[in-house]
Order: structure tokens, then C-alpha cells, then sequence
């Protein structure tokens, strides 16, 4: 995600911290730089010249010039000012209505409404402890109702039937019935999308919106369109009073224009970011951890969010315990490792989130999901005797299972290699000193 722009802005970061003495010449070159990177990233251009004129000014400013370290303080601007664009906190929901509180999704077709459904769904019920029903009011597409249901099956959350042809409102309306007499907290309303603006659509949400009267109307939009989610972007919130954005499609290769650009644009806060097409793929949106991804410094934060969210502490605890008892770390565990990884949106969703340098280094390591797939391959390949052993397994040994896993004989040997490391990070995490010392191992 991000990547052209981060790359570019990190580079002119790098030239800024370096200079230990600003001039005026720095600052306009710096910000010529920077100017290009946004307008590239497909940052609408009012954006970009407010941006720029507000980093500017600062940077010529006293807090900058007097500074002892001028190159820093510029780079703190531009942090700030990026996070200032993107809204300076995180927005969270507005559930604090008469129970129920409704949440009405708003989009074109194909943004991701239905996908956003699901994930709001197991967001509020798994972090917020809410009672949620979904109800879809898309009575045009009887494939987008049966996705829903599908989607509420799955999750195990209630769901309000609707069929094709019935009147939208008064199937909001019915679930919103159904919901106060069933004590659910919250209800979100699915809607229909067109694949343009246009009017009916936009007649019937804001219908929709005078009939159920929501404490939340979300603007869900594919980051991936660029200039184009900004426009729809406008077109939506001139039409309906919405409270925030929902930014979808985050992990594709958004250039990362509608990101930095919608709320200005709209005045509206994004509140969450899709990334990823499986339902846990969505995460509150936080503008300072944003601007420091996008500027390639990482997000640590979230890193260790997911990694509280992701990993089973129970399993964390047996290893550890293991560890300390003096077994070695086996085969087994390294998949169990894998496994965690895999529950924590994957290696690219943790890459995205590493400083620029340490993502590069891990690209270069070729870890991607595909790889921990078929690893995991090899490692079933194994009798449980050579999970625990990995130091019986000789030639005829690997050969066999690479057959059974469909791999090359090298792929075995590389998989024992990233073991043989990772086993020696453990022995160095076991044997105390903790991450600090596990750093000073790695360099
Ligand atoms: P709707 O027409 O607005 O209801 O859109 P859908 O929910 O059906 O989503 C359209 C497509 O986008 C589907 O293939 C989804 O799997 C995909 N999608 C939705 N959100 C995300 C996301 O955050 N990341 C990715 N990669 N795909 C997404």
C-alpha cells in the first residue's frame, strides 16, 4: 500500500534530516518534491496546494529556523500536517442512540458495502460486546442479499430476511421493529449501489436515510479509485448527511490519493479502513499511525495491536513455557508460529506496517502468504517424530517429503534454514535478555 509515495516521501525525509542547516532554496525543493509525490498518488490538487502552502509557511517559520536540529523540525511539520489532513484523531462510532443504533452503509456498487457489512458486524460484536443485526435493503440484486445472509451465517449474527421487489424503506423499517423487540444494540442497513451516481439511487438512500433517521451513515468507498472515489466521495456527502467514511480495498495497491484526500474533501472523518477481503480485514482509522506509514516511518502501534488481537495467548504461553522447561523449539511450533502469522491478516498486512527499511528487508526475504501456504505444506509432509526432530532428517527423508508436498527438495532445505534461524531467535528469547538482545542478534 503506499509504496511510490512512501518510497518518495521517505527519500525527501532522508535529505531533510541530513541538512544541518536550512535555507529557503531546502525548503521550496523539499516541497517541490513532495508536491509531485502527492499529486502522483493521485491527491486531489486543492488538497496538495493546501498542504503544501500550510508546510511551507511553517517551515519558514520560527519554530523551524530557531530550531537546533532545522532539518528534524520540518519533518515534524510535515508529519503533523499530514496527520491534520487526514482528521487528528480517530474517529470512533456514534452508537449512542436509543437502542436500536442504526448504521446505514452508502456506496457505489462494488466499493465493498456488503464486504463492510460483515466486518462491522464482527467488529462491534467481538470488540464492543454489541448485539448486531444486518438487514440488506438491496432489492435489486438477489445475489447481494444472499451474500449478506451468507456472511451473517458465517459470523453467527442475526439477519433480517428481504426479498427482491420489496419496498427498501419498509424493510428498514421491519428490521428495525424486529430489532427493538429482540434487544439488538445496533442494526446495519445494506444498501443498493448503482455503478455511477445517479439519481434514483440517490433519491431512494436519502429516503431510506428520512425514514430510519441513523445515528451513523457511512460513505463506503474503493481506495483503489483514486480521483474518482474522491468525486463520488462529494457527490455523496452534498446529498446526505453523512457522519464518516469507510476506505475499502486498503491492501490492494492504492496509490493512496482517496486516503488523503476524502476527508478534506468531504469535511467527513474516516472512521475505518478495509484491508483485506476476509471479514476481519477492517481496523479503526487512526490519521497520526496513517501519516506514519505514509512516510514511511512504519506503525508500530497497530503492529502491536493486531499481534495482542492476533495471537492465541494460551499458545503463547505454552511455548514459552516449554522454552523455559528446556525442550527446544520444534517443527511443530514453527507452524504453529505460521499459523498465528496467517490469523494475524497475513505477512503483507504486517509488512505494510513495518518502518520502510525493516519492510524492504522482509520483501527481500521473500516471506509472503503464498510462501507460509505451502511451508505449512511441507511441515504436514512430516511424521510427527521428524516435527520434533528435525535433525534426523536426512536426504531420503526429504526427498520423501517433498514428494508428498508437491515441492522441490530445495524448498525443504530452505524451510529448515528459516527454522534453524527462528530456532535460535527463540533460544536467545528464552534464555532472557528478551527482544533487545534478539535486536542486537539480528544485526
Ligand atoms: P458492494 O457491491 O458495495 O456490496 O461490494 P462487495 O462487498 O460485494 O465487494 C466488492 C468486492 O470487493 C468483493 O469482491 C469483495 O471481496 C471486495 N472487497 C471488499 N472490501 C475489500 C477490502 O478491504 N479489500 C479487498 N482486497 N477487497 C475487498
Amino acid at each position: 500500500m503506499f509504496d511510490n509515495l512512501s518510497q518518495r516521501l521517505s527519500g525527501v525525509i532522508k535529505t531533510l534530516r541530513g541538512q544541518a542547516r536550512l535555507t529557503e532554496a531546502n525548503i521550496q525543493d523539499a516541497m517541490r518534491e513532495v508536491r509531485m509525490a502527492l499529486l502522483e498518488a493521485d491527491v486531489a490538487l486543492p488538497v496538495v496546494k493546501d498542504f503544501i502552502a500550510k508546510v511551507r509557511e511553517r517551515s519558514l517559520g520560527q519554530e523551524v529556523m530557531s530550531s537546533l536540529t532545522p532539518g528534524q523540525a520540518v519533518v515534524q511539520v510535515v508529519y503533523q500536517e499530514l496527520t491534520l489532513l487526514m482528521g487528528d484523531h480517530n474517529a470512533t462510532l456514534n452508537l449512542a442512540a436509543r437502542p436500536p443504533a442504526v448504521i446505514l452503509l452508502a456506496g457505489l456498487q462494488g466499493a465493498g458495502k456488503t464486504t463492510t457489512a460483515g466486518k462491522l458486524a464482527k467488529f462491534l460484536r467481538e470488540q464492543m460486546k454489541k448485539k448486531v443485526l444486518l438487514t440488506s435493503c438491496d432489492v435489486y440484486r438477489p445475489a447481494a442479499i444472499e451474500q449478506l445472509r451468507t456472511l451473517a451465517q458465517q459470523l453467527e449474527t442475526d439477519f433480517f430476511p428481504s426479498e427482491v421487489g420489496q419496498q427498501p424503506e419498509k424493510i428498514a423499517l421491519d428490521a428495525l421493529d424486529f430489532a427493538r423487540k429482540h434487544f439488538h444494540d445496533v442494526v446495519i442497513v445494506d444498501t443498493a449501489g448503482r455503478l455511477g451516481i445517479d439519481e434514483a439511487m440517490m433519491d431512494e438512500i436519502k429516503r431510506l436515510h428520512a425514514a430510519l433517521d441513523p445515528i451513523e451513515t457511512l460513505f463506503v468507498v474503493d481506495a483503489m479509485q483514486g480521483q474518482d472515489a474522491v468525486n463520488t466521495a462529494k457527490a455523496f456527502s452534498d446529498a446526505l448527511p453523512l457522519t464518516g467514511v469507510i476506505l475499502t480495498k486498503l491492501d490492494g495497491d492504492s496509490r493512496g490519493g482517496a486516503a488523503l484526500s476524502v476527508r478534506q474533501v468531504t469535511g467527513k472523518p474516516i472512521k475505518f479502513v478495509g484491508v483485506g477481503e476476509k471479514v476481519a480485514g477492517l481496523e479503526p482509522f487512526y490519521p497520526d499511525r496513517m501519516a506514519s506509514r505514509v512516510l514511511g516511518m512504519g506503525d508500530v502501534l497497530s503492529l502491536i495491536e493486531d499481534a495482542q488481537r492476533g495471537v492465541d495467548q494460551d499458545e503463547a504461553q505454552k511455548l514459552a513455557k516449554k522454552l523455559k522447561s528446556g525442550k527446544s523449539f520444534d517443527l511443530e511450533d514453527f507452524k504453529q508460529q505460521m499459523q498465528q502469522m496467517k490469523k494475524m491478516g497475513g505477512i503483507s498486512a504486517l509488512m505494510d506496517k513495518l518502518p520502510g527499511q525493516l519492510s524492504q528487508a522482509a520483501a527481500g526475504a521473500q516471506v509472503d502468504d503464498k510462501a507460509i501456504g505451502r511451508l505449512e505444506g511441507i511441515i504436514n509432509s512430516m511424521t510427527p517424530q521428524e516435527r520434533r526432530k528435525p535433525e534426523i532428517l536426512k536426504a531420503g527423508r526429504k526427498r520423501r517429503i517433498a514428494a508428498g508436498a508437491g515441492v522441490q527438495v530445495q524448498e525443504v532445505n530452505r524451510l529448515l534454514s528459516q527454522f534453524e534461524q527462528t530456532q535460535k531467535m527463540m533460544k536467545m528469547l528464552s534464555k532472557g535478555g528478551g527482544m533487545a538482545k534478539m535486536m542486537r542478534g539480528m544485526k
